[in-house]
Formats: structure tokens, sequence, C-alpha cells
């Protein structure tokens, strides 16, 4: 059966490029028995590659049964097949280039597979799925080589027929897998579920086990800090808690409660680094990051000024009101927002789609929607700001909503904590008591909003017609090309769409192409607030840690799970979002 792949490459060797087209279909191989299905054949060598699946029966692969188990499971084991693959096909592309074949794939330039490559966390991908718990997938795209315009029927039989089969070999045949890494993944990924349930029960929205190592190797690298020049997190006495893992081991670590938390400490002393920590706790991370024990409130949102943001009907009026020439903060709109106004409007959305903990860094923050100082308020009396560190515990007792703040600078919020954390030199300590102290001495007369108001619910119509997406999709910016635009006669509009820069967690463009898609699928609908997505994908799929959202999903293998929270995120930002009032 699989001779027929050799034949249909041998029939069209030499022939015009487009005739690799016949490739389109399946392909049966007998052992290991999968089938090779390619959806999607370039149409010359320099065009995007073409898109192909290997489909293995689970029973094939010899992997156990447990794998399929849970969500969490299949997840990681996917993910963990992904990343298999993705380092094979590095390998061997190094090996032919160092050495020029010695240990890698022959043939031709362009012969080359790819898979949408992981980064620090375990997510739903389309690059391996399982589907049924029937048969597992591997999604790659592989670039049929040429010679000038023409067919080179031999090397393609090569890179299909022969490196393929060993792509699927060493990365779905559990005999030839890392049994023990696998386990670990797998394991590791359940353990931060695990300890992510515990933190509701708990009254935390947030843990960090002691021993975790919380900096990046650099400001490009999401790698971990070389051990030599890390400090190790340990949790102050005070804060310590303890949470168990899926197979009961305990593991102490630091504790922040529900509440309003301040992280605060001298310039450079690890402030930020920690916050980071917290916000990309929503994911779970691979074994050796460091941050697998550091989990975080699934439903916490990293919150930061977004000058120069589109913001279409929010109801910004909890912090901002009066502003000059009467506009309406109950529905705010404009296509350029100031830093106080993208942060107010940053909030109000978060809590839209179901935001339960605020992360705000002072560093990226505008100051003047944080606090105002009693001088300020003395000098300038039609201030249309109420700051957050007015409305932050208002806002947790009406809402339940926690913030967790990096504050250096602004003493007005010692007044406000339940909880401040100091880090010196990395080292966290409780400095609670030093801080009420300190108010008590120099009073400050933060005015206390009791009402924060009802939470925002948009009815939003999304009119996405004319548009097409993905047209280019990177990682902070999705590009959606008008069709019916005439882009020779206005070149500014030769490419809008969703700035997405400005949402701290999204760690990977797999998650900016899979909400250019659903921006796609959403065109033309109306619902209420965040509803418009559940009501698009089941509820089960919407969540992340599900990759059912994704396997209905035609677009080959780039696709990475995202939370619901960040497709709101950047469907608020769409230019253009028509908002109809609420009802
Ligand atoms: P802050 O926000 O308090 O100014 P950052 O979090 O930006 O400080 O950290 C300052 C520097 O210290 C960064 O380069 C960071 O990588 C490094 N750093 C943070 N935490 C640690 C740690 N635990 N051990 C070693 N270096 C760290
Ligand atoms: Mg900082």
């Amino acid at each position: 059966v699989w001779d027929r792949l050799q034949n249909d490459l041998r029939s069209i060797d030499g022939q015009q490029y487009g005739a690799y087209k016949r490739l389109l279909g399946k392909y049966e191989h007998a052992s290991p028995t999968f089938t090779l299905s390619v959806d999607h054949v370039q149409g010359d060598a320099y065009a995007a590659p073409s898109r192909v699946r290997a489909i293995i029966p689970w029973r094939e692969t010899g992997l156990p049964d447990e794998y399929l188990q849970s969500d969490i499971r299949r997840i990681a084991l996917c993910d963990f097949v992904t990343r298999v693959c993705a380092s094979m096909i590095r390998a061997k592309h190094l090996d032919q280039n160092v050495s020029g074949g010695g240990g890698g794939w022959s043939g031709p330039k362009g012969g080359a597979f790819n898979i949408n490559a992981p980064g620090q966390e375990i997510l739903p991908r389309t690059s391996a799925m399982i589907d049924g718990n029937k048969t597992i997938e591997l999604r790659c795209t592989v670039s049929l080589p040429a010679a000038g315009r023409t067919v080179l029927g031999q090397q393609a039989y090569q890179i299909l027929g022969v490196n393929l089969v060993e792509l699927v070999e060493k990365s779905l045949l559990y005999a030839n897998l890392d049994q023990k890494k696998l386990q670990l993944h797998v394991q590791t990924a359940e353990n931060q579920q695990s300890l992510r349930q515990q933190l509701g029960p708990r009254k935390l929205v947030a843990f960090v086990a002691n021993g975790s190592i919380l900096p990046r190797a650099s400001g490009a690298s999401e790698s971990p800090m070389d051990s030599t020049n890390v400090v190790p997190f340990q949790s102050p006495k005070d804060l310590e808690t303890t949470l168990s893992l899926e197979n009961g081991t305990e593991v102490s670590g630091m504790g922040i409660a529900k509440g309003v938390t301040l992280l605060t400490g001298g310039g450079f002393h690890g402030k930020s680094t920690l916050l980071e920590a917290i916000q990309l706790g929503v994911y779970n991370h691979i074994p050796g990051d460091g941050r697998e024990l550091a989990v975080a409130d699934p439903t916490a949102v990293k919150i930061r000024a977004e000058d120069g943001r589109s913001v279409a009907s929010v109801d910004i009026s909890p912090f901002i009101s009066n502003l000059p020439g009467g506009k309406d903060t109950k529905r705010f709109s404009t296509d350029d927002a100031s830093g106080s106004t993208s942060m107010a409007a940053n909030i109000q959305e978060a809590l839209e789609a179901g935001c339960k903990t605020l992360l705000i860094d002072e560093d990226s923050s505008a100051t003047n929607l944080l606090v105002r100082d009693q001088r300020m308020q003395s000098l300038i009396q039609n201030e249309p700001i109420t700051p957050l560190v007015s409305k932050a515990r208002a806002l947790h007792a009406e809402h339940g909503v926690s913030t967790i703040i990096v504050i250096g600078g602004l003493g007005d919020w010692l007044s406000v904590a339940d909880t401040v954390i100091g880090l010196e030199s990395y080292i966290p300590r409780v400095l609670t008591g030093e801080a009420k102290a300190i108010v008590q001495q120099y009073p400050s007369n933060v005015a206390q909003t009791q009402d924060y108001g009802s939470l925002p619910l948009r009815q939003v119509q999304v009119n996405l017609s004319g548009l097409r997406s993905p047209y280019a999709v990177r990682k902070h910016f999705i590009a959606l090309k008008a069709e019916t635009r005439n882009v020779v006669d206005d070149p500014s509009e030769a490419e809008t769409g969703v700035d997405i820069s400005g949402l701290d967690q999204i760690v990977e463009i797999g998650q900016a192409r899979t909400i250019a898609t659903f921006l796609q699928k959403v065109a033309g609908r109306t619902a209420r607030g965040h509803m418009l997505v559940s009501a698009l994908m089941d509820s089960e799929a919407a969540a992340m840690g599900s990759d059912r959202c994704l396997s209905t999903s035609l677009e080959g293998g780039g696709l990475v799970g995202v939370r619901l929270t960040e497709f709101a995120a950047a469907l608020s930002r769409l230019r253009g979002l028509h908002v109809e009032a609420a009802s």
C-alpha cells in the first residue's frame, strides 16, 4: 500500500510542480500501521509549505491507556510528543548542515519538516492530538522539493516515504520514547493542575513552592536562569503553607491569600520576577522550568496601561467620570486611549471575562490610575479619575476580586493592603505589621469608595464581514485584511488588525493563531459580553485545559490553547468592533 506513494511520486517526477497536487488524500503504511494524510499541497516551492498528518491507531503505539484517563494527561502526552518530534527535526537538520549529511536526513534543500515548536508551557496543541481515544496524530508541514519548477519525485519519497516514517516511529511508538521523561512530563502537568485546584478551597490566589527558580536566563529567553547566579525561592515563615501533589507528597511554599497584596521592595530586588511567575502560573510549565510548582488562580489577568489601544463601549465609570467634553464613561469608546483610560478599560474587560485576580506592576501602569496623593487631591479639584487604590477594597468586598500589585514608590497603597510582602535580594519577607505602623505614623487619607458598582457586561455585535482572518499572524499582532478595501488607493488600510502586544499572558504565536481562527468564527454574531465566546465553542472546550476546541479545527498543526480571557481581550481590541447598547 505504501508503494502507491512511491508510484505516485515516480509518476510525477520531473513534471510541473503543480503535479504534487496528486498527493492530496491518504496513504496507508503497514508497519507500523499509520495513515499519511496529505491535507494541503503548496502551489510552488516558495509558497507556504504543504500540510500533512500522520494518524496512528492508539493500540499500535503501545502507549499505556493511563495516558488517556483525563484531559490533562492527554494534553501533556500530546505536548510531549510534539517536543520529541520538534527536537528530532531540529537534530536531523543540524546534522545535515554541520556534517554534510552524517546522521541527518538526506534530501535536497527545502526538503524540510516543520512542527510548531513548544516553549516553556504544557498546552493543548493541534500539532499532536488524540481523537476519541482511538487514534493519535501528528500534524506537521513539509516543503516538497523542487528542481527549478519541476517535481523531484525521488527526494520527495525520501522525505515522505522514509523520513516521515522514522519521525512517526521515534515520536509516537512508546517503545522508542524516553518513558521516564514522558511520565515526568505528565506528572508535572498533573501536579500543577492539582496545586491550582487547591488554591480556591484554601482561600489563596497564588502559591510559589520553596526552591522554585523564578528568574529567566535573560530578557530574551524564557529558560530558567543559570543555577550559579540564582537565589531559589523561599517563603517567609508567616506565609508558608503546605499543599499536596497528585500522589500525596506535600510541598511547602508561599501562599498569597485572597484580598489585596502588595509586593514591594527596592528596585532590582525581584518584584517583577515574582509577579511574572504568578501571571504565568495560570499555565502548566515543563519539568526543569523552575516554575513548575508556582501556580495562580486560573482566572488571573495581568493588567497594564496600553495607551493607543482602541476601546469599544466599555463602562469605565468606576474609575473615570466627568471627562472633558462630557464624554460618556459608562459607554466609553476611543480609537486612541490614554494610559489611564486604557488601564481602566483593561480592568473592566478582565472582570467582564470572569477575572477574579488582578495582577498589576507599577512598572507598566499609569500612575494616575493607581493613586492620587493628598497634595494632588488638594491641587486638582476636577480630576475625573478615582484611582484603583480607592477601589481595590470595594472590589474585593463586593465582587471577591483580589489584587496583587507590585509597588515600589506609592506609599498610599500601604493603607489598603491585607498583606505586604517585601523582597530583599530576591527573598520575600512579611512587612504587613511594619506597614500598618507606618500608616499610623504618616496617615495619608486615602479616600475609600464603598461601592464599586456592578461588573460590566456588554452586548457585543462583532462585525467582521468583509474581513478575512487570519491574514497574517504574529505573536503580538493579528492582521486582518479587508477584502473589499482598495489597498492601492489607501495604503493606510492595507493592514488593519488586532494589537495584542498588551496581553502579557500570551506565550506563543500559536495562541495568536487560535485567537485569529476564533475571530473569524465569531464574525457577524451577537451575544452578551464574553458569552459570545462560550456560545461559540462548547462550554467545556472554552476552558483552558481541554483540547476539544482545537480538535475541530482544520487549520493544521499551528494552533495552541488559549484562555477565554485572552480571546475576549483580543476581541475587545479589534478596531471597528461594534457594540450595541446593553439591554
Ligand atoms: P524589580 O522588579 O524588583 O526591580 P526584577 O524582578 O526586575 O526586579 O529583577 C531584577 C533582576 O534580578 C532581573 O535581572 C532578574 O532576572 C534578577 N532576579 C530576579 N529574581 C532573582 C533570583 N531569585 N535570583 C537571581 N536573580 C534574580
Ligand atoms: Mg520591576
